[in-house]
């Protein structure tokens, strides 16, 4: 019998892309979303443009007993959005809304069987001090001290889906995303991430030119591409087990060397210019035992190949702006 599939935030970069892939997949797809994905035509069979905000309107989309229901809308963006400090409130209040609603109407209609997309930024300050040796196992959640409202949102949701699953017996499966990036990402505006707005940054400068980093580009992280987190969420998703697992890639890299692998991918080379900007934590990492030991799977892509494919596309997007 076909899968009947709920995907929340079906317009945003993760969810555009899980819907081709469910699609892909044999699925009967609806997704929801306050907007159609920005760079392409949605895949889903059915698309609901509202409020998740709105419990009326979350209830009026789980109208019937889904076999999985993904939840990946939220108030979200890169440093520049979630680190200022200036979107706090709305961060927390959204989102948190987004989640109780979801919730409260999948458990009234008997749907089982539920995905939340949590995020490597609850993982607490204190273990993240040191760049190159960041602490992000999943049982290292505890004590909290996330450095961000939008890590402890992230934090009090997860336990929130934990609690439904407790009292309502219903099956949560809850990721923590280390930095997804791809085409068809936010690449400016603001809420664009790091590898976005460095593909960005290299493809508007000349050869030989200047691209700013914000601090001293010697914070690491992890990049995974889209292709290998949609890989990890569905098989998250078909497998047994309830709790946190990590989703990302352990190769780490500082932010001057993620600059270096898109000015190789670009064939240009650039000078770079250190300036105040919000970053996080000095160092995250993702740490990928409970994935390969519950899933038997981990992501395998080396970064720079999923550079190339970002940076062409975000090239692409600038070329086709410019007046002809
Ligand atoms: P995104 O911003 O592209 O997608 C989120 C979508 O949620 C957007 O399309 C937005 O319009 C929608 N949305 C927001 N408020 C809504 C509302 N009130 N009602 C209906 N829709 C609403 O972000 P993404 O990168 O695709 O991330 C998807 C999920 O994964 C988010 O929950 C995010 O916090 C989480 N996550 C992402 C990353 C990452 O690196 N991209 C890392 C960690 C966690």
């Amino acid at each position: 019998m076909t899968k009947k599939v709920l995907v929340c935030g079906a317009g945003g970069f993760i969810g555009s892309h899980l819907v081709k892939r469910l699609k892909q997949d044999g699925c009967w797809v609806r997704g929801v979303d306050l907007k159609y994905p920005e760079f392409d035509a949605t895949a889903a069979d059915d698309f609901v443009i509202g409020d998740l905000r709105d419990p009326n309107l979350c209830r009026y989309v789980v109208d019937m007993k889904f076999d999985e229901v993904y939840q990946l809308a939220a108030d979200m963006g890169g440093a520049g959005f979630v680190f200022t400090g200036q979107h706090d409130a709305d961060i927390m209040h959204n989102s948190a809304l987004i989640n109780l609603n979801i919730l409260d109407a999948c458990q009234k209609r008997n749907v089982k069987r539920i995905f939340y997309s949590s995020s490597a930024c609850i993982y607490p300050e204190y273990n993240q001090m040191d760049p190159g040796n960041p602490q992000c196992s999943e049982d290292s959640a505890y004590p909290a001290n996330p450095d961000s409202d939008y890590g402890w949102e992230k934090l009090f949701s997860e336990r929130l889906y934990l609690a439904y699953a407790r009292n309502y017996g219903m099956e949560v499966r809850i990721a923590r995303f280390h930095n997804i990036f791809g085409p068809n990402g936010t690449w400016t505006g603001g809420r664009e991430k790091a590898p976005a707005a460095l593909c960005r940054k290299v493809a508007l400068a000349t050869d030989g030119g200047v691209i700013d980093i914000w601090g001293d580009g010697l914070q690491t992280r992890s990049f995974l591409y889209i292709d290998e987190c949609l890989e990890g969420v569905l098989r998250l998703m078909r497998s047994d087990f309830t709790g946190p697992v990590n989703i990302g890639s352990e190769e780490m890299v500082t932010i001057n060397q993620l600059a270096e692998y898109v000015m190789q991918v670009a064939g240009k080379t650039m000078q770079l210019q250190h300036i105040p900007g919000p970053q996080g934590v000095r160092g995250r990492n993702s740490d990928n035992r409970r994935l390969k030991e519950k899933l038997g799977w981990e992501p395998q892509a080396p970064l720079i190949a999923g550079l190339a494919t970002t940076y062409q596309w975000i090239k692409g997007q600038i070329e086709a702006q410019k007046p002809c």
